[in-house]
This record gives structure tokens, sequence and C-alpha cells, in this order.
């Protein structure tokens, strides 16, 4: 399930190429995410940084990374790169 995390304040920022490569990084390690990400977003627009925020979940250290825009929705897709492996919407 996807949740809105719209509460909590961005951790740190990170360079396109590292969004990229993180994100590229989950989408081959999770057998579902690929799928998720095309059925329930549209690609990002160019951006030279984006915002991080820390993972929600409690007893999860991941960061949330932007994966894409939420379809319909004005809100950036986010994926968590820690154990939870949950998406939310920014
Ligand atoms: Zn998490």
């Amino acid at each position: 399930m996807t949740s809105n995390v719209g509460q909590s304040y961005p951790y740190t920022s990170e360079s396109e190429v590292e969004r990229a490569v993180r994100v590229t990084g989950l989408v081959s390690g999770r057998e579902d995410l690929a799928a998720r990400l095309a059925t329930e977003t549209t690609p990002l627009d160019a951006n030279d940084r984006w915002w991080v925020w820390k993972c929600p979940t409690r007893g999860c250290r991941g960061l949330l990374h932007a994966a894409g825009y939420a379809r319909d929705l004005h809100a950036v897709y986010v994926v968590c790169d820690g154990t939870c492996a949950k998406t939310f919407l920014r």
C-alpha cells in the first residue's frame, strides 16, 4: 500500500545521477516494483537534485527516493531503500 508522508520534512537531497542509480538498483532487486512504477507513476521531469526523506515505518532505517510522479495525484512517488520496502507519496 502506498501512503502519504506529507507531514515529514526532507532528510537530505541527492543528485539526479545518485537518485537514478539508487532507484535502478531497487527496481532490479524487487520483483514487483518495476511493474508498479509502470502502472502507478509517470516519469519524473528533469531536475538536478531530489529530496530524500527518512522512511516513516517504525523500525525501518531506510530512506525514500523519488521514483516517479503518482498518476493523477500531484505527488512524488517515493520508494524506501530499507527493510520495509514500501512506497509512499510525497
Ligand atoms: Zn522503510
